[in-house]
């Protein structure tokens, strides 16, 4: 099983671990700070070495309760430890835009009353997807960047933590973005809370304020169906 930094840390950008599983390219450490991806969460890329041992990671992924790092070239397999470091500037932008997408989906909902259906975020612009029951107007989606502006630079905390399944069924904010359709075996759920707008059970590493973010311009917007809306934005 890897122990996964990146839920306690979202900052943690370097650390040393042990090689569980060495196999050429592609290789199970016992904690890690790179995200596998996930919920619209590109994965990490960086690098591991130890002396003169170097690889960078093209990709991670997870495997039941291990992660798997995929490098670039093969790491020797009498190498024990590791260190990893992120491509930092990369992860900081995937957190950014992830958070964004919360203060947008919390603006949505309270405003206009509308669910979020999907999103997903690169390292230089994000996208999210709604069922919106209002006429789809650019006044609309103008009215939409200029309130979640206004929450971003509210500098709102931004918390992770965790709760027992039965809580979390308790609340409205939770049940609203479906904690309901986690698997009944996961009995202690991650939530991701932006104070006093947006509650959700997330797996995905966040800035710990909404001023951290700066601000969104939407470039885009779209109707594909009657209720199915979507927003693409980039950060400012
Ligand atoms: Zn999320």
């Amino acid at each position: 099983m890897t122990e996964e930094l990146f839920l306690k840390d979202a900052y943690l950008r370097k650390f040393e671990a042990g090689v569980v599983e060495p196999s050429g390219r592609e290789v199970i450490l016992d904690r890690t700070a790179f995200y596998p991806g996930g919920g619209g969460q590109p994965s990490d890329k960086g690098t591991l070495g130890v002396g003169p041992v170097r690889a960078s990671v093209v990709d991670v992924r997870r495997e039941g309760r291990e992660v798997v790092h995929v490098l670039d070239n093969p790491i020797p397999d009498t190498v024990r430890n590791l260190r990893g470091e992120l491509n930092w500037e990369r992860r900081h932008a995937h957190m950014r835009h992830h958070t964004a997408l919360h203060v947008l989906s919390g603006v949505i909902w309270k405003n206009f009353g509308a669910k979020v259906t999907g999103g997903q975020m690169r390292a230089d612009r994000a996208r999210m997807d709604f069922s919106f029951p209002k006429e789809w107007t650019t006044d609309v989606v103008g009215e939409i960047e200029r309130l979640t502006n206004k929450a971003l630079s509210e500098g709102r905390p931004v918390k992770a933590y965790e709760l027992p399944r039965e809580e979390a069924l308790k609340n409205p904010d939770l049940i609203r973005t479906q904690v309901n359709l986690v698997p009944e075996r996961v009995r202690v759920i991650r939530i991701v809370e932006i104070e006093g707008l947006d509650t959700q059970a997330d797996g995905g590493t966040h800035v710990a304020n909404t001023s951290e973010v700066g601000q969104i311009e939407i470039t885009g917007h779209k109707s594909k169906g009657r209720h199915n809306k979507r927003v693409k934005f980039v950060l400012r």
